[in-house]
């Protein structure tokens, strides 16, 4: 009776575990360290895919198993931020918002969607136009935090600020959408390669960014 009641337990626990992790992953990179080479430095992505992005995942998932919370889909944990502790709000911001800018990034030449393109010729007067925009706003976020390109609710494209791992699809967000191009601007995502000069690690930016990503992206949040 008491094996029984041993295995019963034991399988409990591995449900649990399973449950658990098979609700938030830790994606692999989609390329590697050295890929971004000589925009982004190999030692630089892998401190901050590995340790920062790692943590980020590892306490929030820990934040949600301490706390009780049903194990929702992490957009849904981020589109309600609002009910939970802060904890929450930094670690998972934290998590959803590196495993996007990884795929923002590519070490790949792509082209944007001529209907991406034109939309963004557009709401800005011109690529050209955009490109200053959203490097303005990357250089001009005060402290940590990050600069985004949002189709904002009522459907237009926008560039926006949030402040440490806060963003656009949270409820407590001033300015709220889906997100379609990321840039991390936290010391840490530059510091090792381009020391105070955050400006130039924004430039370097443009030379890796993953259009087609970013095409996709605005071609599902436009259905
Ligand atoms: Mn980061």
């Amino acid at each position: 009776m008491k094996k029984v009641l041993l295995i019963t337990t034991v399988l409990v626990l591995l449900k649990l575990t399973l449950t658990a992790q098979s609700t938030y992953v830790f994606k692999e990179l989609p390329y590697p360290y050295s890929a971004l080479e000589p925009y982004i430095d190999s030692t630089t992505m892998e401190i901050h895919y590995d340790k920062h992005h790692r943590a980020y995942y590892t306490n929030f998932v820990k934040g949600m198993q301490d706390g009780n919370f049903e194990q929702v889909a992490i957009e849904n944990v981020m589109k309600g931020i609002s009910k939970y502790p802060a904890s929450i709000r930094n670690m998972g911001g934290g998590y959803w918002n590196h495993e996007f800018f990884w795929n923002c990034m590519s070490p790949k030449k792509t082209q944007a969607d001529p209907e991406l393109t034109n939309a963004i010729a557009k709401q800005f007067g011109s690529v050209e136009n955009f490109k200053k925009e959203f490097s303005s706003a990357a250089a001009t976020v005060f402290g940590s935090g990050w600069a985004w390109l949002i189709l904002s609710e009522s459907g237009e494209l926008k560039i926006v600020k949030t402040a440490n791992q806060d963003n656009p699809l949270m409820d407590i967000s001033t300015e709220k959408g889906t997100p379609l191009l990321a840039i991390d601007v936290w010391e840490h995502a530059y510091y090792l390669k381009h020391k105070n000069k955050r400006a130039a690690y924004v430039e370097d930016f443009w030379n890796v960014i993953n259009w087609k990503f970013v095409s996709d992206t605005y071609k599902a949040a436009k259905k």
